[in-house]
């Protein structure tokens, strides 16, 4: 029962029922909020000495020290292996907190954020021997959530990867118009059938349920792509590539706030 009902229909117990709900309602969403914030603001403060943990025992990994036993080089791989994990982790709880607002507007360079993201892919990418291109394209300015724009076009070309065949190829590219810029990742994978292009882009929609839940896919990532382009104001369709595969096209606006 609404407070408006309530008041409407003059009943006292419903009437403090309702005023007390309210209460209850704007404390726990007041609650939430601080805790995103905190999330938000403790993941930040973790990042920095996580990285540098993790290019230190990286360090140790390629030029193991001459004087450490092989019980060392075990310890050490095992500490690489979880900060990986907990870099993972707070990479997921900065996302969270960052997706309902974007509070810290980053100008980020869209060709250096590709490369990372194919950088971070490729060993993915060489197991099934799939090459990664990336077209030339000069310095692009987009303003955002870094840790978002990292986000969107890894899982773009996570699934291209994925969903590609033994040997095939995924192309990255960006073109720049007046005040926007054209993302498009091309893979030469399965392609997607017309009638699913839009219904995709919906949570835990797979094409192919049983080939998804074997990569062990849930169906969530086109879905946070889309959240992600219309919180930096941009689209996403998928073009038309004519030779079979797939082409996913992102239009994001850029240049200097
Ligand atoms: P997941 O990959 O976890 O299943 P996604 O939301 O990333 O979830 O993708 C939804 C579905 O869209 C996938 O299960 C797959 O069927 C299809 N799909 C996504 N990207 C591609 C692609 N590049 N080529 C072919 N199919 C794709």
């Amino acid at each position: 029962l609404t407070q408006y009902q309530a008041e409407e229909q003059q009943i006292p117990e419903f009437q403090a029922l309702s005023h007390s709900f309210e209460a209850m309602v704007r404390r726990l969403s007041d609650a939430f909020s601080s805790l995103q914030e905190f999330n938000g603001n403790a993941a930040h403060e973790f990042r920095t000495p996580l990285a540098m943990m993790q290019a230190q025992l990286e360090l140790y990994e390629e030029m193991p020290h001459p004087d450490m036993d092989a019980e060392t080089v075990e310890l050490l791989a095992m500490l690489k292996e979880q900060t990986e994990r907990l870099s993972k982790l707070v990479k997921t709880l900065l996302e969270m907190s960052e997706m309902n607002t974007i509070e810290r507007a980053d100008a980020v360079e869209l060709t250096a954020l590709i490369e990372e993201v194919l950088a971070d892919l490729s060993p993915m990418a060489e197991k099934r021997q799939i090459s990664l291109l990336q077209e030339a394209t000069g310095e692009v300015l987009l303003q955002g959530s870094d840790i978002l724009l990292y986000r969107l076009l890894f899982n773009l070309v996570e699934n291209a990867i994925r969903y590609n065949k033994e040997g095939g190829a995924v192309r990255v590219s960006a073109e720049e118009r007046a005040d926007t810029v054209e993302i498009l990742v091309q893979d030469t994978g399965s392609g997607i059938p017309e009638a699913d292009r839009e219904t995709i882009f919906q949570p835990f929609f797979r094409v192919d349920k049983s080939r998804s839940r074997a990569y062990g896919g849930v169906g969530l990532g086109l879905t946070l792509v889309r959240k992600i382009v219309e919180l930096h104001g941009g689209t996403i369709r998928i073009a038309e590539s004519g030779e079979g595969g797939t082409t996913f096209a992102v239009c994001l606006p850029c240049g200097a706030a």
